[in-house]
């Protein structure tokens, strides 16, 4: 039987669904025919899967700011691709309470770069895309299940400049792993008992998370 990549428990055939790495919904829809290979998945229970489809909408639209100030030409493409999906009476609905949500403060949680304090992100929602994917990759090289309880450490990067030594080096010395670059890459490594992440969305921003080893090795 299936254990499932997001909680860990065992899958009845019933239940079973795949869960894209990252969101299928990250992939602008004019970028699709360019993708060769077959997207990642990982086995989800449908429950789990559909209990992030908001946060992931949110991760999404609210993080875009970043994109185009670091990366002019994937943000032209992430806009096109919300100027479709406003269409969509549902998702030009999300995208209104997202601009109404905007202010100009925000409270503490993870450490995210200053040019985000101007909107008020809800550190919680991305946050939690942010360990999802990170089980993903988890279970993608592993076959196992990482619960989130195991993260030490979860950081937003802007600039390459801005990182941590320990996440510099991987950078520099883990080579990304991909099936669009332009898209979604990340670089993965264990160093005694402690696994790496980095996450780079849109040629555009980097999420660092450092997780303790599930099983207790060192
Ligand atoms: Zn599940």
């Amino acid at each position: 039987m299936k254990i499932c990549a997001l909680c860990g428990e065992n899958i009845q055939k019933q239940d079973e669904t795949v869960e894209h790495v990252p969101p299928k919904l990250f992939y602008p829809k004019s970028l699709r025919p360019t993708i060769m290979e077959p997207f990642w998945t990982v086995p989800s229970h449908r429950k789990c899967n559909e209990e992030y489809r908001l946060d992931e909408e949110y991760f999404y639209y609210f993080l875009m700011p970043l994109v185009i100030n670091e990366n002019s030409e994937m943000g032209k493409v992430l806009l096109d691709d919300l100027r479709e999906r406003r269409k969509n009476p549902q998702t030009a609905s999300i995208i209104k309470w997202l601009l109404s949500e905007m202010k100009p403060e925000t409270s503490s949680g993870i450490i995210l770069p200053p040019s985000i304090r101007a909107f008020d992100v809800n550190i919680v929602r991305v946050q939690n895309v942010t360990l999802k994917i990170s089980q993903c990759i988890y279970f993608k090289e592993h076959g196992k299940f990482l619960p989130k309880l195991a993260c030490k450490h979860c950081e937003l990067f802007e600039k390459i400049e801005g990182l941590q030594p320990l996440y510099r080096v991987i950078l520099e010395h883990i080579a990304p792993v991909s099936i669009a670059p332009n898209v979604f890459n990340y670089r993965y490594i264990c160093l005694d008992g402690l696994h790496l992440l980095g996450l780079m969305f849109w040629g555009g921003y980097m999420f660092c998370l450092a997780f303790d080893d599930p099983e207790g090795k060192k």
